[in-house]
């Protein structure tokens, strides 16, 4: 207990991937799609550019994604075996997407796809804070959107219920929520209280009806 052990190596069979239908593969992409997104600019542009093999199960691109994700957790875990800092950036959307998956109960939204929400509400509060410029909000949309992925929250989900359910997130520290963001090129990201609450407040309302 209280201790950690990292695995001497990984096998993957990929196989096992056609056992699963669509739409859980495709939220698994959502997951490799943000990996990028935080920390692996030209992962993201070749996700862009092979995302309908990816969702056709070319074996080799399957391949190849599985092992670029692998590859860049590894690089975090082995930076941040005890998730502070930078492990706590593969939470990236996760904030927003759990407020997702708990407001409209587990198991109607899958995890992956509270996550593209997520990713789609994080990359928008990022933009209003001037911290990345619009070429990357278009370019999320896209991908998220070639992977049929959800890029808006469901019509129940109110401002009150994302705030008072991201209180709740493991990461706020001293009544302070602590956000995984982007800034700066493609591939950047930070993971900070501090921030414009503004930004925080006018994400949600051009997220929610009400
Ligand atoms: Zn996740």
């Amino acid at each position: 207990m209280g201790t950690f052990y990292q695995p001497q190596c990984v096998l993957i069979d990929t196989d096992t991937l056609n056992t699963l239908p669509d739409r859980e593969l495709v939220s698994g992409i959502a997951e490799v799609i943000k990996c990028g997104l935080v920390r692996d600019a030209e992962f993201f542009e070749w996700l862009e550019n092979n995302m309908y093999a990816l969702l056709a199960r070319d074996p080799s691109a399957l391949a190849y994604a599985i092992k670029r994700s692998c590859e860049n957790k590894a690089e975090v875990v082995a930076l941040d075996e005890r998730e502070k800092g930078i492990r706590a950036t593969l939470n990236f959307g996760h904030t927003f997407g759990h407020a997702i998956e708990t407001g409209v109960g587990h198991g109607l939204w899958l995890h992956g796809e509270a996550v593209a929400t997520g990713t789609v509400m994080a990359v928008d509060m990022s933009y209003r804070l001037c911290w990345i410029d619009d070429s990357i909000v278009k370019r999320v949309h896209m991908i998220l959107q070639k992977a049929k992925l959800p890029i808006a929250p469901p019509e129940t989900m109110t401002v009150d219920m994302f705030k008072s359910l991201m209180a709740m997130d493991k990461k706020v520290a001293d009544g302070v929520l602590r956000l995984v963001l982007l800034k700066g090129p493609l591939g950047n990201c930070v993971f900070t209280g501090d921030y414009d609450r503004k930004a925080l407040d006018d994400t949600l309302h051009a997220f929610c009806k009400s």
